[in-house]
């Protein structure tokens, strides 16, 4: 099979969001498949009309193509794939590999009642399956499957997996309203579509051999199968809402960076030694199949954030530039100067852990009107201030150079002239530029607003300071 084409799959079923594991899954075989130059498909398994969205739909595509998973085929949709799923179950009739049968519901829950009271396995009991009989009203198609024997598949991550026939039930390829089950569905696909290696979560497992019947009976070549294990969170308990966000989008929203959160999911279940952060190429190059372990993979959301801030301070600014702009334009401002997003963001990137962090970290820069934050303002903006406020503000007024340079020169001449410490007098101006006891460098804060903006922020606070005085008075 070696020298055939690789082609993997991704099959979400639209019921909800793509959530971690549903990302890695898709990670895992779209690397899979860009390392050996095969195709990746796209299927969305909408046969369940109850539970089956458009937004659903919509929120996987939207996922996929946020992490930068394309998709060389598709997305085909498997509600729209009914006729090819009734032409391999007429196949498989044709064949005499399956039959109708016409137990109705109650018929099978009394006998299979019949068969646990004494003490037999509830599946169904053939009773059907010798009657020849042909399709009617209420009758359902079953795959007749081989009464022993065993159905034994190699999985390229959990080794050899064996399961007796006699576990197996002569499952239903078509119901009696004429639509495919999920089982003949999904193989019918994976035929029809050419793949050739399934990679999935490891809650498939049970499926597996069933579907492998399925192939044996359409006497079709059978796919590599390999079973990703489960995410739990780093209590060990299983993934969940509890461990913080399990959408993708919602690390999109978070303003988390699509690298980071690919880097995490490719380390859930697979490690190259201790390496842990891989470009795309790097992914590409050193993904295997063999190395994804049989134990479950934990998922940190921690970690996640270390590495989002990591990737953070490696981006080039204008890439960050680019991303900062509507989130920004999200809290509000308007009209922005790119050219100034940009320095405020050399600012911000190394103090930023999300993109939204930085965002709201930068809003002081383009929004004049801002809240003083409580604890600076109570202890920061205090009467003793007022008068080196004033005086910085008069040096600033007719600064010539409101380079970081010039700044610092300023600065030093009222240092020294005042007799005062930069401490004593750095937080009162950082509360009144920013609002906040905590900001980029004063002076690079300071070029990046201008003269203008600086002054009058500055009066601001001293109006503020003073009112403040006067209402206690
Ligand atoms: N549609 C299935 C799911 O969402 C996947 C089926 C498969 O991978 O074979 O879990």
């Amino acid at each position: 099979m070696s020298s055939e084409k690789i082609v993997t799959r991704f099959p979400p079923s639209p019921t909800g969001y793509l959530h971690i594991g549903g990302a890695r899954t898709a990670l895992f075989n779209w690397l899979f498949a860009r390392q050996k130059g095969g195709t990746f498909i796209l299927r969305i398994e909408d046969t369940d009309k109850a539970r089956s969205t458009d937004e659903a739909t919509q929120a996987i595509l939207d996922s996929l193509e946020w992490l930068g998973l394309d998709w060389d085929e598709g997305p085909y949709f498997q509600s729209q794939r009914a006729q090819l799923h009734d032409a391999y179950v007429e196949r498989l009739l044709s064949a005499g590999k399956a039959y109708h049968c016409q137990c109705t519901p109650e018929e099978l829950k009394k006998r299979r009642e019949d068969a646990r009271a004494k003490g037999l396995k509830p599946k169904y009991d053939g009773k059907c399956r010798e009657l020849g009989l042909n399709p009617g009203a209420n009758t359902v198609v079953r795959l007749k499957s081989p009464k022993t024997g065993k159905t034994v598949f190699n999985d390229l991550i959990k080794g050899t997996i064996s399961i007796d026939n006699t576990e197996l039930d002569d499952l239903v390829l078509r119901r009696s309203d004429g639509s495919p089950t999920y089982h003949l569905a999904v193989v019918a696909d994976d035929i029809d579509m050419g793949v050739t290696y399934i990679i999935r979560g490891d809650d498939h497992v049970n499926n597996t051999p069933r579907q492998i019947l399925i192939y044996q009976a359409l006497e079709e070549a059978l796919p590599f199968y390999a079973h990703v294990p489960m995410i739990l969170g780093p209590d060990k308990a299983r993934l969940s809402k509890r461990h913080g966000a399990t959408s993708v989008l919602a690390y999109r929203d978070m303003g988390y960076l699509p690298h980071a959160l690919l880097n995490a999911l490719a380390r859930l279940g697979w490690s190259y030694g201790d390496q842990e952060k891989f470009t795309i190429q790097e992914l590409i190059e050193k993904f295997s199949l063999g190395n994804v372990g049989k134990s479950p993979g934990i998922f940190n959301t921690e970690k996640l954030l270390d590495l989002n801030a990591q990737y953070i301070r490696e981006s080039e600014n204008s890439d960050l530039t680019e991303s900062v702009v509507p989130l920004l334009e999200g809290l509000g401002c308007s009209n922005l100067d790119t050219e100034k997003v940009a320095q405020a963001v050399e600012t911000l990137k190394m103090r930023s852990r999300t993109l939204v962090e930085m965002a709201e970290g930068a809003l002081f820069y383009f929004q004049d009107e801002f809240p003083y934050e409580e604890k600076g303002d109570r202890k920061f903006l205090k009467p003793n201030i007022l008068g080196h406020l004033q005086d910085i503000r008069e040096r600033l007024k007719s600064a010539e150079d409101f380079s970081i340079k010039g700044l610092e020169d300023v600065f030093r001449v009222f240092l020294e002239e005042q007799q005062v410490k930069l401490g004593k007098i750095a937080q009162p101006i950082r509360v009144a530029l920013t609002g906040r006891t905590a900001s980029p460098g004063l002076f690079e804060v300071m070029e990046i607003l201008g003269k203008e903006k600086v002054l009058a922020r500055l009066d601001k606070a001293v109006t503020h300071i003073k009112k403040k005085s006067d209402e206690q008075k």
